[in-house]
């Protein structure tokens, strides 16, 4: 097949998502990784001394093929699966997991890039290359290109039978999430439920030719029941589905994700003592800014010693609550979003669906423009774009100078087909090629309520939290100006590192001369009113004790199962389980529900890539809280704080350590400060 018939092999532009269909994968890869292998043979084979333009650039063109058209693959699977996609991924993924696992431990591969940095015009390469070719030695290195032949075939079907688990894992998730429905036919035992739920949940009854209402898992739909349904047998009722998806306990046991976790554990391990390391922990942390699980155990301990009282606090104030006003003598699992809803309603007298009504998605997204366009002296316009879906929306950044930054594609909507939650992916990578500058490209994904009944979409604080969440990854892919592939946007940037700049942006949610702009209240036009704000800003920090601990808790399980766990052994937990229910006595504030099956869908451990790094969200929340602490102190909307921002880590993406990024903007080493005094944090003893 040729670019004619194959829009999977077309690298002229955007990717042709109006024609791609699951038949162009298998054919499109095929062809790729012919290629790139025989690249890699042109390279591997050179007798002439290495150079840049001989191993580096040949490589990246081809890899940078690869990397867009299955890219572009990945993609579709998640955001608008099928059976047959989902069959053409799953059939083309060992290939690409083996050629990337070969490479990774090609000694020729290898002995050119060990070349390359031994020779003298090594010293006359740029920092971003320098830093390039140093992360590859690094990466050969992780990948198992020091093994022995056994040692190399071992690791490289261990790489396989993971990938193959952490696929098996997610589909487990969403074929589980999908799989549930729960219909009501009368709408008083939805009392409380906000009204666009409702019609939501009418509409789905609807489609599935069914009077009353329909609820699901997802979480448009299990979100807001768990929050507002007075019923408790109602509540109990979704958050036992919700809890036991994928597990044992699920109506469907042939998903039950327990015995997946326990092989993949055994695997990571294995893999990690094949490259000399005790365990996948310290793997796991070689290319990222904390130095080993220690450390990171340690500071995972450190806060949750400073949280926990908070956390204390704030659960003895919900159960008093529940007690007093709700008659609820025991606060359950099932009843804590409930009652936090209520109590915060209460005490400061609004609910996020009342708040929503003055966040329309148009509003929001001329909002979160403004400040980004402000600060940091860009254009954002709407543009026009082959889509894989038609509420797909496509839009361009501009320079001052008009040149064009990049573009990216905003996917809202939850729907069935879509992997819940939310993302932001690298469709196209900065880097300069032949004849100019190839633009980066970013997906922006998340699940939010799609419009229903002629509205518009309308988005609570927190959806808006998160758009900004996204976006600033999104920015961090696209402001880059770093021209060579593998350190450009978020390519190479430490992993605990990455949410700095997504976790930055939040922050001006917070902001009443950003947040009052891109409020009109759906009915009636009227910006939010100053008053509701106030007390938007009185509850933020509203269980953020509760709030901390269950991250911290998340990140210290991770941690502790891929430093200190023995899969093979049974001290000191003979289980997963076990060490969850160790971890949660020493963090945790909320008890468990016996049915909880958490550990059965923590997907970002399981099946992305967050194993042993969970905790670098709260890492990497000390560093954004701390950046933006310069703009509370220069102007929130300030240029020039703005311009050193995009300057020294926005646009330096994996260049150069994140360490030094930081310094070079903040002028000091980060500081725990600034999180514990946004969190409402501050100890008073
Ligand atoms: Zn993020």
């Amino acid at each position: 097949m040729t670019t004619e018939t194959n829009p999977l092999l077309d690298f002229s532009g955007l990717p042709r998502f109006d024609q791609i269909r699951p038949e162009h994968v298998t054919p499109a890869v095929d062809a790729l990784l012919a290629d790139a292998r025989r690249a890699i043979e042109t390279i591997a084979t050179n007798p002439a001394t290495p150079t840049w333009n001989t191993v580096v650039e040949p490589l990246a063109e081809s890899l940078d093929r690869l990397d867009r058209a299955w890219g572009a693959v990945r993609h579709l699977n998640a955001v608008v699966n099928t059976p047959e996609l989902r069959d053409a991924h799953n059939a083309n993924l060992p290939k690409v997991v083996a050629f990337h696992t070969d490479l990774g431990q090609d000694l020729r591969v290898y002995d050119k890039y060990r070349a390359l940095r031994a020779q003298p015009a090594f010293a006359t390469l740029d920092a971003a290359r320098k830093r390039l070719v140093d992360n590859e030695l690094r990466d050969f290195k992780l990948s198992g290109a020091e093994l022995d032949d056994a040692g190399k075939a071992r690791f490289k079907a261990v790489q396989e039978a993971l990938a193959d688990l952490s696929t098996q894992f997610e589909e487990h998730l969403l074929d589980a999430t999908n799989a549930w429905a729960h219909y009501v036919d009368d709408a008083a035992a939805l009392a409380g439920v906000p009204d666009d739920v409702l019609a939501e949940a009418r509409a789905a009854a609807q489609a599935d030719g069914r009077a009353g209402y329909k609820l699901t898992l997802r979480m448009p739909s299990f979100l807001p029941v768990i929050q507002y349904a007075h019923d408790r047998d109602l509540r109990r009722l979704v958050h036992e589905a919700y809890s036991t998806r994928a597990s044992d306990l699920s109506a469907h046991p042939e998903w039950d994700n327990a015995p997946l976790v326990g092989q993949i554990l055994e695997l990571r391990r294995e893999a990690a003592q094949l490259l000399g390391y005790g365990n996948y922990a310290q793997v796991s942390l070689v290319p990222k800014m904390a130095q080993n699980p220690d450390e990171v155990i340690a500071f995972l301990r450190d806060l949750a010693r400073r949280a926990k009282p908070f956390a204390e606090r704030d659960f003895a104030g919900l159960a008093d609550f529940a007690r007093d006003e709700l008659g609820l003598a025991e606060l359950m699992p099932w009843d804590v979003a409930y009652v936090a809803e209520q109590l915060k309603a209460k005490r400061y007298a609004y609910n996020e669906q009342d708040v929503r009504q003055y966040f329309p998605e148009d509003q929001v997204l001329a909002g979160l423009f403004r400040v980004v366009e402000t600060i940091y002296g860009v254009r954002i316009r709407e543009g026009r774009a082959a889509v894989w879906h038609p509420s797909v929306r496509f839009f361009r950044i501009h320079d001052r100078n008009d040149a064009l930054v990049g573009e990216f594609y905003f996917d809202l909507y939850a729907r069935e087909g879509k992997q819940g939650g939310a993302w932001m992916d690298d469709a196209i990578n900065r880097r300069s090629v032949r004849g100019g500058i190839q633009h980066p490209v970013a997906y922006l994904t998340c699940n939010l309520s799609a419009p229903v009944g002629g509205k518009p979409a309308t988005f609570t604080h927190d959806e808006v939290i998160t758009i900004f969440h996204e976006f600033g990854h999104g920015l961090h892919q696209l402001l880059t100006r770093v021209d060579v592939a593998g350190v450009s946007g978020i390519q190479g940037v430490e992993w605990d590192a990455v949410e700095l700049p997504s976790q930055f942006m939040e922050n001006f949610c917070w902001e009443w001369d950003v947040l009052r702009h891109m409020t009109r209240h759906v009915d009636t036009g009227a910006p939010l009113p100053r008053e509701l704000f106030d007390k938007m800003l009185a509850a933020k920090n509203f269980l953020s004790g509760m709030g901390t601990v269950r991250q911290l808790e998340m990140g210290l399980f991770d941690m502790l199962l891929h430093d200190q766990f023995d899969p093979a052994g049974t001290a000191p937990w003979p289980t997963p389980g076990a060490l969850l229910a160790a971890v949660r006595e020493e963090v945790a504030v909320v008890p468990r529900a016996p049915y909880d099956r958490f550990m059965e869908s923590f997907a970002h451990v399981f099946a992305g890539g967050y194993a042993a790094g969970y905790y670098s969200y709260k890492w990497a929340e000390v560093l954004s809280a701390d950046a933006f602490s310069l703009f509370e102190e220069e102007g929130v909307l300030s240029p020039a704080a703005g311009a050193r921002f995009r300057d020294e880590v926005l646009a330096r993406g994996g260049s150069r350590p994140a360490l030094e990024s930081f310094v070079a903007f903040r002028g000091r080493p980060p500081q725990l400060d600034a999180l514990l005094r946004h969190n409402g944090m501050v100890a008073t003893e």
